[in-house]
């Protein structure tokens, strides 16, 4: 018997009729590109987010991507990035122009606060906080000194779609939050998809002339701009979608929670912090164990579809090379890409499901 790492096709089962009306919908209509059906989703985006306006764009690494330029960041200013997260988070700035500086993690596996005053330079224009995993960054302290030093703060919201800390929503405590629906997000859509949050009118504004060409009416370029827009079926999809997502969540903080108490204190493994539901919405659940490598032969042997995110830090890839870190450079990124492992959880998982995974780690501890 397999379990899958994740399983979209049960996720689909009990919508497929819903979803099908929404693409049917639109494919009579034929508003493919631009549609209301792209404006409904973002108003009702923006309001499940507690922003103001939702911008629809075509991935997660385009919403990065624009909105490091909506700010007006470019050729030789900086942003500081976590070096543990999706390689995507430092894609965005380098497609804009600007330079990634790389930041260590803590042991949450969250960017390290205290470590951002050091990296800050006279060229650094924006903090781009990644609430990995789907765990909130405590963005307070990052708000504090992004506003002392006159820096603006960029949330990559990509893996937490409605974690809150109290009545603030990932995505909406920034300047800007960047959101992915690629589809195995906790959000996602049959495609790529993505969306920018803000409340600001006129970074509202530029995202739009930004994924439109630059163009503020038909044919006029005030901007150089890009075809990054989300399309209209993806938007009627997640319009089917979003109201499920709270349901979603929920049922991943029970998947979450089901491991927490089969797997403690287990031989050297290290289970995620649980923070009070809702400030994390666990789009992966992540262990560590000095065993990593053995445990994830041992899970695939026995048809568990396990993974790891990610095993290269930021500033190893060779992607980065150009940019002249060097192994030790930070010191917990690198341990960790060493020692995590994602054991399988989406919201459809059953308790079943994770008894058996559960069984397969302990009784590789114990054998
Ligand atoms: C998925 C992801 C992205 C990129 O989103 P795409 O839609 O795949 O381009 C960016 N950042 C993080 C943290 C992600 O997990």
């Amino acid at each position: 018997m397999k379990i899958p790492f994740v399983d979209l096709k049960a996720q689909l089962s009990p919508i497929r009729g819903d979803v099908m009306a929404s693409i049917e919908r639109v494919v009579s209509k034929c508003n493919f590109v631009m549609g209301e059906e792209l404006a409904q989703f973002e108003s009702e985006f923006a309001k499940f987010s507690g922003a103001q306006y939702a911008v629809g764009v075509s991935s997660g690494l385009d919403a990065i991507h624009l909105a490091v330029r909506a700010l007006g960041i470019g050729p030789g200013d900086e942003v500081i990035v976590p070096a543990h997260t999706f390689i995507a988070s430092a894609l965005g700035v380098t497609m804009a122009g600007a330079t990634p500086v790389f930041v260590d993690v803590n042991e949450d596996f969250l960017m390290d606060v205290n470590a951002l005053e050091r990296v800050i330079t006279p060229k650094t224009k924006a903090i781009l906080p990644v609430h990995l995993y789907g765990q909130m960054v405590d963005l307070e302290p990052v708000i504090n000194l992004a506003t002392k030093r006159g820096l603006a703060v960029i949330e990559d919201a990509a893996q937490a779609h409605g974690a809150r800390k109290g009545a603030r929503r990932a995505g909406a405590v920034g300047q800007l939050g960047c959101f992915s629906f690629y589809p195995g997000k906790n959000l996602g859509c049959y495609g790529d998809g993505g969306a920018v949050t803000t409340n600001s009118r006129e970074l509202r504004d530029k995202l739009e002339a930004l994924r439109n060409y630059g163009s503020t009416q038909k044919y006029h370029h005030p901007v150089i701009g890009f075809n990054c827009r989300l399309d209209t079926i993806q938007a009627a999809i997640l319009s089917v979608k979003l109201p499920r997502l709270e349901g979603y969540n929920a049922a991943r903080f029970q998947v979450a929670s089901w491991y927490q108490d089969a797997l403690r204190g287990l031989g050297d493994l290290i289970l995620p912090e649980m923070p009070g539901e809702g400030r994390h919405v666990f789009h992966l659940y992540v262990v560590r164990t000095k065993k990593r490598d053995a445990l994830l032969r041992y899970l695939q042997e026995h048809g568990v579809g396990a993974g790891i995110h990610y095993p290269v830090p930021m500033h190893l890839h060779g992607a980065y090379a150009h940019l002249g870190y060097r192994v030790g450079d930070f010191p917990v990124s690198e341990r960790i890409c060493s020692e995590i492992l994602s054991l399988p959880i989406f919201p459809e998982l059953t308790r079943d499901q994770v008894g058996t995974i559960s069984k397969l780690v302990q009784d590789f501890f114990l054998k």
